[in-house]
């Protein structure tokens, strides 16, 4: 044992956590100024409707345009928002966004929905059905455009008061969604009692499914389950032909992942939801004919 060499890999260690958790509060001090500087962009992915071959709706993934380290991905700065009390402003930036941007596509003729996603801390705040029916009522958007996805771990974590807020959403006449199912613990009974319509597998067990057996028997069985209690089903992490001929074979009702398309900017999105909206309106014209 090497004293002077442990202390050493100490202090290297000790460094690193130091410089890793300033480098956390001056990203927290940048993301302060996001929305009014006017950081922050949603890409949007498709998501196909296996049965009709239709994209009917896209999912908004939330992005950071740093000023100085480039595009940040959710998963850094999204953690981030929470433990400093700044998410509901970022959602609230989303909610009007991404109902601004479906009212702009329906005003241009395109029949597009939109998912957005929900923090767990969104769900502690009770005025975000107040919100939501205001930017619904200023673009005069149908509701029924609008799919909420929360985590199951985020329902879980207050079930009562969750339960009490999502029927409040519902209410609205939005749909919901349960985002990365099977991550979390959830019991089927309480699942059963909240006013959800659609669950996403997650990615996780879907990415490998074409590979792995157990996944595989996973996400059939999830599915079974979905559509036992009522619910629409998404796999999300589709990246080959195999788990997307698998997914048709045991009835999943939607698919999303690379294989479709990686998530687009607004304008990519745009031309990308024209061009797929023609085409489905050809194939469909053609069977008709
Ligand atoms: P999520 O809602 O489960 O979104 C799916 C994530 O999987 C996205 O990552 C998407 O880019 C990625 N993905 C899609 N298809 C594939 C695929 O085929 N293979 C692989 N490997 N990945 C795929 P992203 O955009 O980095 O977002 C990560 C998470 O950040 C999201 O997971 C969501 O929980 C959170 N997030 C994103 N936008 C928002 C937001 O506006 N608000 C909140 N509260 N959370 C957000
Ligand atoms: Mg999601
Ligand atoms: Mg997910
Ligand atoms: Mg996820």
């Amino acid at each position: 044992y090497d004293a002077k060499k442990a202390r050493q890999r100490l202090q290297v260690y000790r460094t690193g956590r130091d410089a890793e958790h300033l480098h956390r509060l001056s990203l927290v001090n940048d993301l302060r100024r996001a929305v009014p500087n006017g950081e922050l962009e949603l890409h949007y992915q498709p998501k196909l409707q296996l049965s009709s071959r239709r994209v009917a709706h896209v999912e908004a993934l939330l992005r950071w345009r740093h000023p100085q380290h480039g595009l940040v991905p959710p998963d850094e700065f999204i953690p981030l928002a929470e433990h400093s009390g700044l998410i509901r402003s970022l959602t609230d930036w989303v909610l009007h966004e991404v109902i601004r941007q479906c009212a702009e596509w329906a005003d241009s003729g395109l029949d597009i929905g939109i998912a957005l996603n929900l923090s767990a801390m969104d769900l502690g705040s009770g005025d975000l059905p107040d919100v939501l029916a205001r930017h619904l009522a200023r673009y005069r958007l149908d509701p029924g455009r609008l799919v909420l996805e929360i985590t199951e771990t985020a329902v879980m974590r207050d079930a009562f008061y969750s339960l009490e807020v999502l029927n409040r959403l519902k209410a609205c006449g939005v749909m919901l969604a349960i985002d990365d199912f099977g991550t979390g613990y959830s019991s089927l009974s309480h699942l059963k009692r909240l006013p959800v319509d659609e669950l996403k597998i997650d990615k996780s067990f879907v990415i490998g499914m074409d590979q792995d057996e157990d996944d595989a028997v996973i996400v059939r069985s999830t599915i079974e389950l979905a559509h036992n209690m009522g619910l629409k089903v998404v796999a999300e992490g589709v990246e080959t032909e195999a788990t997307m001929e698998l997914l048709h074979r045991y009835r999943c009702d939607s698919v999303q992942g690379y294989l479709i398309s990686r998530p687009m900017a607004v304008a990519e999105a745009t031309r990308w939801l024209g061009e797929a909206s023609r085409r489905y309106n050809a194939e469909a014209a053609g069977t008709v004919a």
